[in-house]
């Protein structure tokens, strides 16, 4: 049987990495990042990583076509199985392009989740962030021992701030949500299926909602 295909949106630090990687593990689809599949290139050196590096830096939305080339080669290499979109689309002319996309390929959207995150708690989520560079697993240096901030509790890997997790470009990234990622919310709001999710809350209880919401 085919998996479920679901897109999860919200701003930066709404929660959506650490929600689709749980839901991916609960479901058995593929979790797709495009801010993973970005920062691997980047950490690579490969040419797509050349492209997008300068971007990602600033906070700025790298260019639409360097990511609809990559995201049809990882939607394709999927085949049958399901995924979980996270950080895609970000745009209206991404969503668009994911459609026909899909529409080509005779498959359509299960579901579309939105995390819903105050502003001003995203800034102090991302600016106390630090993510492991094995396993891209997600920490808050304030739930950390002392010990334990360098390493990484999954996979033993280093725990770093993401370059544009300062809280200038923190506050930029929000800004390019509004501005850029918000009409793809009125887009998939026009489609059924649309579930929107207070991100605020307990991890386990959010987790526990995504995945009532998907049934
Ligand atoms: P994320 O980890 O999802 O916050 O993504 C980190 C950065 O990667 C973003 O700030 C953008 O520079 C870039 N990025 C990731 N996904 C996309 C996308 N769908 N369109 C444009 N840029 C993206």
């Amino acid at each position: 049987m085919a998996g479920k295909r679901v897109v999860i949106l919200g701003p930066p630090g709404s929660g959506k990495g650490t929600q689709a990687a749980r839901v991916a593990g609960e479901l058995g689809i593929k979790h797709l990042s495009t801010g993973d599949i970005l920062r691997d290139a980047v950490a690579r050196g490969t040419e797509l990583g050349k492209k997008a590096e300068d971007y990602m830096r600033q906070g700025l939305l790298v260019p639409d076509e360097i990511m609809l080339g990559m995201i049809r080669e990882e939607v394709d290499a999927l085949g049958n199985g399901g995924w979980i979109l996270d950080g895609f689309p970000r745009t209206l002319k991404q969503a668009e392009a994911l459609s026909e996309m899909l529409e080509e390929r005779g498959v359509d959207i299960d579901r579309i989740v939105l995390l819903d995150v105050d502003p001003e708690v995203i800034v102090a989520r991302l600016t106390s962030r630090l993510v492991c560079t094995g396993c891209n697993a997600i920490y808050n240096v304030g739930s950390l021992s002392a010990g334990e901030i360098e390493k990484c509790r999954q996979c033993g890997g280093e725990l770093v701030k993401r370059p544009d997790d300062e809280e200038e470009t923190v506050r930029r990234r929000l800004h390019v949500y509004e501005e850029q990622t918000a009409p793809v919310i009125d887009f998939y709001e026009k489609r059924d299926g649309l579930v929107s999710i207070d991100g605020a809350g307990d991890i386990d209880e959010i987790t526990t909602e995504i995945l009532r919401g998907l049934k």
